[in-house]
């Protein structure tokens, strides 16, 4: 046997987001930070390529998704999945639908599904609007993100524009009398010339019916919860052994380091309940921009990182718009992941061995700088977001990459215990 299923996500804590969903069900999943340079082996497990694409141009997202499928399809990959964010994190030039359309070209493939659907974390989808807990999308925090506002809720709307192929919906309607009658919908849809089809979910049930339904087309696309259900589904179709090795939690130091870049309403409130009881440092763009970073570095050098500090960055939303207003909305984003990234590095050097990081971007930031390639997938602190275990620099580390919208208001401390209690 080799590798069943390829994954690419489109950010660091989605893919960890992706991993710990597929997981839950104990079969052994691989996660890797950017395309590996080695060939790879062959291995018995479902497997995960994080890529730092979410908002990168539309010709270095699309080169980069189809190396990594090229390297899925070596490891022995016949079916993949395309993970995108929840909240469908996208601008009208993409890049969810054009790496679709650029996927399903390498694949020889006519037709995919797109579902970001997450029930348990709030999101919904109903005739192809998406909902953000009772919001829909474009009235939810979401509509004031720095690097991807959302502004319309609808998904086909959103979509249409990212591709050149026609954009259907497959309603809740279709989806509740079960996994038959979608597939028959879809190849309904596909006469049609329907290549890209948004598939409805307002509940766990929706997703396992899509997933019967879809688990062998080439492409799958969506958020991480409608593949939770397909390790379960490889396993029952005698694809993967079910009896992965259990993945333990390693004997690390109490040294820790959270750095967060989300400005999400969700991790405003969980900075302002972690800051409450630990020692943070709050950072300013516009200061970084022209002081640079000695004024942190001098803070962090003082701290005992047993005490487990927070630096952070993330802002109100006016804020926000006053720092992208004096810097350019793409270098007030860089200067704040570049400083974060620089100071966990520093941190490790300083002994943190655990690391929590929030936000999609800053995550992909950290994990890049400290020289991450290869995750294992451990204990789950909220719905999507998992501990992971990994070698930086020589040390065995404990890292956790948290996306903006993840976890409840004590999410930092939650962090924190479930490592030790793994
Ligand atoms: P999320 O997961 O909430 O989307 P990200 O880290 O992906 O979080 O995105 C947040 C972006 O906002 C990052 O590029 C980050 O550097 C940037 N950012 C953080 N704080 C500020 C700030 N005070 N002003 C402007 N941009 C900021």
């Amino acid at each position: 046997m080799s590798t069943v299923f390829g994954c690419i996500a489109d950010d660091f804590t989605g893919a960890t987001d992706l991993a710990g969903l597929m997981s839950r069900s104990g079969v052994a999943v691989r996660l890797r930070l950017g395309v590996p340079s080695d060939p790879p082996e062959e291995t018995d497990a479902f497997e995960v390529i994080a890529l730092k694409c979410r908002t990168s141009p539309v010709d270095e997202a699309i080169a980069e998704c189809r190396a990594a499928l090229a390297w899925l399809k070596a490891a022995g990959a016949e079916h993949f999945f395309w993970k995108y964010c929840s909240t469908f994190d996208s601008t009208p030039e993409g890049n969810i639908g054009p790496v679709a359309e650029a996927l399903m070209q390498d694949l020889g493939t006519d037709q995919t599904i797109y579902c970001p659907a997450f029930p348990e974390n709030g999101r919904s989808i109903y005739m192809g609007n998406l909902f953000v807990g009772q919001q829909p999308l474009a009235e939810s925090p979401m509509k004031d993100h720095p690097l991807t506002p959302m502004t319309d809720s609808n998904l086909m709307r959103l979509l249409a524009p990212q591709v050149t192929k026609p954009v259907g919906l497959a309603a809740q309607r279709v989806v509740a009398q079960g996994a038959e009658m979608l597939r028959s919908e879809l190849t309904a849809l596909r006469a049609e010339n329907t290549a890209h089809v948004v598939v409805d979910a307002v509940a766990d049930a929706d997703l396992e019916t899509i997933a019967r339904a879809c688990w062998d087309m080439p492409l799958m696309t969506g958020g991480s919860a409608v593949a939770m259900p397909l390790p379960k589904i490889y396993v029952e179709q005698g694809l993967l052994p079910a009896d992965a090795p259990k993945v333990s939690a390693p004997d690390l130091p109490a040294e820790t380091i959270i750095v967060s870049g989300s400005c999400s309403q969700m991790t405003r409130a969980q900075v302002a309940d972690y800051a409450a009881k630990a020692p943070s440092l709050k950072l300013d763009p516009i200061d970084l921009a022209a002081n640079g970073v000695g004024v942190a570095l001098a803070w962090l050098a003082d701290q005992d990182l047993t005490k487990a500090p927070l630096i952070y960055a993330s802002a109100e939303p006016e804020q926000v718009r006053a720092a992208q207003q004096e810097l350019g909305t793409a270098r007030a984003g860089a200067v704040v992941e570049d400083a974060l990234a620089q100071l966990v590095v520093v941190a490790r050097t300083q002994g943190a061995r655990r690391i929590v990081a929030a936000g999609g971007e800053t995550s992909g930031a950290v994990a890049k700088a400290l020289g991450i390639s290869d995750l294992a997938i451990g204990a789950e602190i909220a719905p999507g977001v998992p501990w992971c275990y990994a070698t930086s620099a020589g040390h065995e580390i404990a890292i956790a990459l948290k996306s903006g919208n993840f976890g409840s208001e004590t999410f930092f401390t939650d962090a924190l215990n479930a490592l030790e209690a793994s």
